[in-house]
């Protein structure tokens, strides 16, 4: 199967809602320009530096997303350019998010990631992090990031009945978020949870965004 074929049998699978973000970390450009090619414009990355020498070599109207864990020292280096920020786990990172956008006159959209998993290897805030975040002083100051919405990982297993179990935890803290009045900065519309393995499961628990990568690049 060419990339092509495989970015049209996983969009027949997507309902309308769903943003496909086609995860390319670690292939080659030529692979991601045959994605854009097949018409995708919305690529997931998880190194900064390795999405910044993709974006600097591809066409400008792709969408670029950090879906990797973020070092505060390496925002500056996308912050001219990253649409969705999906990782973002402490006060401190969107602080420094905040004051890179400033210094580029954006606003940079961002999601929080909740722990999900029973792994401990994955990062992610807990319910009671993320109500300390929001109502907090300094969240309250920040001008230029947005809150547009969760992102999360379940744990890596076959289980299935564990996987769905925590997609909807996930979507339950999301739904309490959405209910929440919205402010300049907090103005949530998206779930991304799901990726090659598990993105059925996640739209049946109501993911509004999946990250799929091995089902359209092959295995890495
Ligand atoms: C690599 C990665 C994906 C995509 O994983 P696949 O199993 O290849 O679809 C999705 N989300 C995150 C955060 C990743 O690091």
């Amino acid at each position: 199967m060419s990339i092509a074929n495989n970015l049209v049998n996983i969009k027949s699978k997507l309902p309308n809602q769903v943003t496909l973000v086609a995860v390319s970390k670690t292939k080659p450009v030529a692979d991601l320009m045959e994605a854009y090619n097949a018409g995708q414009r919305i690529f997931g990355e998880n190194k900064i530096q390795e999405m910044t020498e993709k974006w600097e070599q591809m066409p400008k109207d792709i969408q670029w997303h950090m879906i990797g864990h973020v070092q505060t020292n390496k925002v500056k280096y996308m912050a001219a350019y990253v649409t969705l920020i999906h990782g973002i786990d402490s006060l401190k990172l969107l602080e420094e998010i905040n004051k890179q956008a400033l210094k580029q006159h954006r606003i940079i959209d961002c999601l929080l990631q909740i722990y999900i998993a029973e792994e401990e290897s994955k990062f992610g805030l807990d319910e009671q992090e993320l109500i300390e975040i929001l109502n907090s002083e300094e969240f309250q100051q920040l001008k230029n990031i947005k809150i547009v919405g969760l992102m999360g990982m379940a744990t890596f297993t076959e289980n299935q009945n564990q996987i769905k179990k925590e997609f909807q935890n996930l979507k339950r803290i999301f739904d309490k978020f959405q209910n929440q009045p919205t402010t300049y900065n907090l103005v949530p519309t998206t779930l991304s949870m799901g990726m090659s393995g598990d993105y059925k499961l996640a739209i049946e628990s109501g993911s509004t965004m999946v990250r799929i990568g091995s089902s359209i690049f092959g295995t890495r």
